[in-house]
C-alpha cells in the first residue's frame, strides 16, 4: 500500500490514489472553500507540521455536519493553526461558542489574525492546555452535561477513547462527535511490526478506539474515508 507519508506537504488522504484525492479537492472542495480558510491553509503550508491540518474535504464535512444539527455550542480538541476551528467558527451562528483546547498557543497564533479578520474570534474561547483536565473540569459542573451540539476531536490519538468517555457526556442526545485520522494513513491495516516508531502509540490508540466505539451502543456511527479517515458518532441516549 502506498501509505501516507506525513512528511509530505500535501493534504492527508487515505485514498490510494493521490490523483483521486486531488480530483475531489479541485472539483468539489477548493472552488467553494471560504477565502479565510484558504488563507489559513496557505499560512500553514510552510510549517514543518503542515500535514497536521485537517484535510480540506474534512473541513467541508465539518461544515455540513454543523449545519445539519444547527450546532451552536461546540468543543474542539487539537487546534494547531486553526483550519478545522475556522471551518467550525464560520458555520455556527453569531452567538455560537467554541471551546478550543490545545497546549500549543504558538501555532494557534498563526491562524488567529485570519480568524480575527474573518470576524469569528468572539465565538472562540481558546484554552492553552492538555484537553483531559479541561474536559474533567467541564464535567464537574453538571450544567455542562448534554449542553454541546458538536465536538471535533483531532489531538493525541492514544487518548481518543479517554476523550470519547468524556465528550459523550457533554454532547446532547442527537449531537455529533467527530474524530479525525481514524484510518491513520492506512496504517490501521498494517501489521504492528510495519508501523513506524513515531506512529506506534497513535496506532495503538486509534486501533483500540475504532474497535471500542464500534460496539458503543450509546451512539450510531459512520466511518468515512474522507481526508485521513473520520468517524462521526451521533449520541443516541
Ligand atoms: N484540527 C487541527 C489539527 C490538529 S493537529 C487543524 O485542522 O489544523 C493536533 C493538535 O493536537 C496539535 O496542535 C497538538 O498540539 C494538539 N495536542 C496534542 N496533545 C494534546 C492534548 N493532550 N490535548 C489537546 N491538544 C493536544
Ligand atoms: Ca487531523
Amino acid at each position: 500500500m502506498d501509505s501516507f507519508d506525513p512528511r509530505k506537504k500535501s493534504p492527508p488522504t487515505i485514498l490510494q490514489s493521490k490523483e483521486l484525492h486531488n480530483y475531489i479537492l479541485e472539483t468539489s472542495v477548493y472552488p467553494r472553500e471560504p477565502a479565510a480558510l484558504k488563507e489559513i491553509r496557505e499560512a500553514t503550508a510552510g510549517h514543518s507540521h503542515a500535514f497536521f491540518s485537517a484535510a480540506p474535504d474534512v473541513g467541508q464535512l465539518i461544515a455540513m455536519m454543523l449545519k445539519l444539527v444547527n450546532a451552536k455550542k461546540t468543543i474542539e480538541i487539537g487546534v494547531f493553526t486553526g483550519y478545522s476551528l475556522l471551518a467550525t467558527a464560520l458555520n455556527i451562528p453569531e452567538d455560537g461558542e467554541i471551546i478550543a483546547i490545545d497546549p500549543n498557543r504558538e501555532n494557534f497564533e498563526i491562524g488567529a489574525p485570519i480568524m480575527e479578520k474573518a470576524g469569528v474570534m468572539k465565538k472562540i474561547k481558546f484554552i492553552e492546555s492538555q484537553a483531559l483536565p479541561i474536559l474533567d473540569k467541564l464535567l464537574e459542573d453538571k450544567s455542562n452535561e448534554e449542553s454541546f451540539d458538536f465536538v471535533f476531536v483531532d489531538a493525541d490519538k492514544y487518548n481518543y477513547y479517554n476523550y470519547h468517555q468524556r465528550v459523550i457526556k457533554l454532547v446532547k442526545v442527537g449531537g455529533l462527535l467527530m474524530y479525525d485520522n481514524t484510518l491513520l494513513g492506512g496504517a490501521v491495516v498494517a501489521p504492528e511490526a510495519k508501523v513506524e516508531d513515531f506512529r506506534r502509540l497513535h496506532w495503538h490508540g486509534i486501533i483500540e478506539f475504532n474497535k471500542a466505539v464500534a460496539t458503543d451502543d450509546r451512539v450510531e456511527l459512520c466511518h468515512i474515508p474522507s481526508g485521513d479517515g473520520t468517524i462521526i458518532c451521533r449520541r443516541l441516549r
